[in-house]
């Protein structure tokens, strides 16, 4: 594509899906002279799922500038300190972990510390190196505590949101179109390339076309334009990762709403509860390989003491993969039409966000044409990798045995030259952290959050037996760090009590 000014561009995104309407406020806030126009089918409807997020959630919302007063009321969401891990470790002591988002009180002390007893345990020492004993989101969890500190507290923690998506989805697009955004309701028939096979226009279901100089492809799973029209080759993670279908329902909602998704491990995959303010959001992520829907219905139903309900179940297959360009020609794909790895730990907006942000900086970078492609695709690829390993990394070392799936988890050897060195860099001991560093193996995820992973597992060598011979390890003073922590606290209101505040503020 030629250089052009972006006064002459007209961009149409295809797809009204929360991936969709972020792009159109991303879009309409950095290039408001751009004619930004969405197309969505009132046939197709969106996935529908996907109501946890990471920090990243708030990265765009700080970015498009809107308030969380402004519209987490209006989704009836609710505040993530991080994720807990239940039952994926059959390692007594070890039943759950909680992964929490970073905080700056990570690197003053909580870190070093944690780290500190991880060196001395995988040397096989009694020390404690449970992630649970160690950081600051993970105590204020277990209170009931929201992420936001009163002012006198000078370190911040991030966090997530839980929401409705398609409450999302609405909101954004209000958003996007008082941002001069266009709307368009059609189905795409037929897509239409020009003589150099780049996109030119999309036929509608009325026989209408939709010409656009540059096309965003946000039509989900089916990926219409990139994968479809340009045929953009798509590299599948189904030997690495072999869940491919989720069944999902909802529970009442009433008194705590915790600050956290419960991600609880079942026979054939694992569930997650995510707390809105009005309801829970439950579901069976599972591979259809092993089990039949209609038994993980009945799996989810029992573990959410649902059997005698007639609650209506929502079955889902899902692709998991990515494609190999995100951004080819003069269409680039985000969302489920980019690609997909299981929402185990609720990455995929993270992603969609990364992605445009990536985008955006690249587009302009390049006066408006594909000068960066080449190096945009190689980062938001990746960043695919990079969460695709640490996902995988919760199956390959899985310490559960009870079912064919779990074992066949365990003993996968597909996975990646870089997990397979982080996994090692695990079992050699010495320090962890700046082994990573050292072999460029710190991507999507930091040491942290690799370490609460395999510490939250239990993944340690067995206790020396000559501890008491042993050279004394340096451990930290648990005392002194878990008062650190509990003052810490002192600084963080109930998560109720916070929501009571935003979601009763006027807008
Ligand atoms: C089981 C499951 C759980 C998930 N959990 C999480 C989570 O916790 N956190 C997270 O971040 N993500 C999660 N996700 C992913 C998340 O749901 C999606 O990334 C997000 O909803 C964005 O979807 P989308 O906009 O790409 O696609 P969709 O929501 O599918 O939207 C596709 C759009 O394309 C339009 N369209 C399709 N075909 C045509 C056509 N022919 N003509 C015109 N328009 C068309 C549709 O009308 C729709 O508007 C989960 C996904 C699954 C499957």
């Amino acid at each position: 594509m030629a250089n052009e000014t972006k006064k002459s561009q007209k961009i149409l995104i295809v797809g009204g899906g929360t991936a969709g309407w972020m792009a159109a406020n991303l879009f309409a806030v950095h290039w408001p002279d751009m004619e930004i126009c969405l197309l969505e089918s009132s046939d197709i409807g969106i996935i529908g799922v996907g109501e946890g997020s990471t920090p990243h959630l708030k990265f765009f919302f700080d970015e498009v500038g809107i308030e969380e007063s402004e519209w987490m009321p209006r989704c009836n969401a609710t505040y993530k300190n991080g994720i807990s891990f239940v039952d994926w470790s059959a390692i007594p002591g070890f039943n759950h972990y909680f992964h929490p988002f970073p905080a700056q009180t990570d690197d003053i002390f909580t870190v070093p510390a944690f780290f500190s007893s991880i060196n001395a345990r995988m040397q096989g020492h009694n020390a404690n190196a449970h992630p649970d004993h160690y950081f600051l989101e993970t105590y204020i969890t277990a209170k009931h505590c929201g992420p936001i500190p009163t002012e006198n507290f000078p370190f911040g923690v991030a966090y997530g949101y839980h929401f409705d998506s398609g409450l999302l989805g609405q909101y954004l697009a209000e958003k996007a179109i008082s941002r001069g955004v266009k709307r368009v309701i059609g189905t795409v028939t037929e897509v239409i390339l020009n003589p150099r096979g780049e996109l030119a226009s999309v036929r509608l279901d009325d026989d209408s076309f939709l010409a656009a100089d540059f096309f965003v492809d946000c039509s989900g799973f089916k990926s219409l334009l990139l994968q479809g029209a340009l045929k953009t080759r798509y590299t599948s993670f189904k030997e690495n990762l072999f869940n491919n279908a989720a069944v999902v329902m909802p529970t009442p909602m009433y008194g705590i709403i915790p600050p956290e998704t419960k991600s609880t491990a079942l026979s054939h995959g694992w569930a997650w509860k995510i707390p809105l303010t009005t309801r829970y959001g439950n579901g069976y992520v599972y591979s259809a390989d092993y089990i039949t829907p209609e038994q993980a219905e009945m799996e989810l139903r029992q573990h959410l003491g649902l059997l005698e309900s007639d609650v209506t179940a929502r079955h889902l297959q899902m692709k998991v993969g990515r494609v190999e360009k995100h951004w080819e020609k003069n269409c680039v794909a985000v969302g489920l039409a980019q690609g997909f790895i299981e929402p185990l730990e609720a990455t995929a907006l993270a992603l969609s966000f990364n992605t445009l942000s990536a985008f955006i900086k690249c587009y302009e970078k390049g006066g408006y044409s594909n000068q960066f492609e080449d190096a945009f695709n190689n980062e938001i690829n990746a960043r695919f990798d990079g969460v695709r390993d640490y996902i995988v990394c919760h199956y390959k070392v899985n310490q559960r045995r009870d079912t064919p799936y779990w074992k066949d988890n365990a003993a996968n050897t597909h996975v990646s030259e870089t997990l397979a060195q982080i996994i090692h860099f695990w079992h050699r001991g010495g320090d962890f952290a700046k082994n990573l560093y050292m072999n460029n193996l710190v991507g999507s995820y930091q040491p942290k959050s690799w370490a609460c992973l395999l510490a939250g597992y239990g993944v340690f060598p067995p206790l020396r037996s000559d501890e008491h011979n042993a050279p004394a390890p340096s451990l930290p003073d648990m005392v002194q760090l878990g008062d650190f922590i509990r003052r810490c606290g002192l600084n963080f209101s109930a998560h109720n009590q916070l929501l009571d505040h935003i979601h009763r503020r006027p807008a």
